[in-house]
């Protein structure tokens, strides 16, 4: 795992697989700063390969992670750690979650724009 900063956050990546693991929530503050999706440089198939391995470790309390569908975009699955330590994402995953949270402002703003006229 490699420490990538960005914003004044520090995620780690992993250097084979090119995941990234994000201490506690800093992946919704993070989802929010322009640009942050850059930190997920890994190319998505290889994400897609590695969301099929099971039972993958808490980096910091060794706990299995919990695979858990996002609320929005049911057909990413991240693994977040039942003790609230952080959240696993594999390569790719972290820019479709950022860009579907754009694409929802975009949409919030037109249907607000609607109830002008
Ligand atoms: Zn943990």
């Amino acid at each position: 795992m490699d420490p990538v900063a960005y914003d004044g956050v520090t995620v780690h990546r992993c250097t084979r697989c090119q995941g990234i693991w994000f201490d506690g929530a800093t992946y919704r503050s993070l989802k929010k700063v322009p640009g942050a999706d850059k930190i997920d440089t890994g190319s998505a198939a290889t994400g897609r390969k590695n969301d099929a391995i099971k039972d993958v470790l808490c980096p910091v309390c060794r706990t299995v992670l919990e695979v858990k569908p996002d609320l929005y975009q049911p057909h990413i699955h991240y693994d977040v750690c039942p003790a609230g330590d952080g959240v696993y994402f594999d390569a790719g995953e972290f820019r479709d979650f950022v860009k579907e949270d754009l694409a929802d402002f975009f949409k919030d703003l037109l249907a607000g724009r609607r109830n002008h006229y």
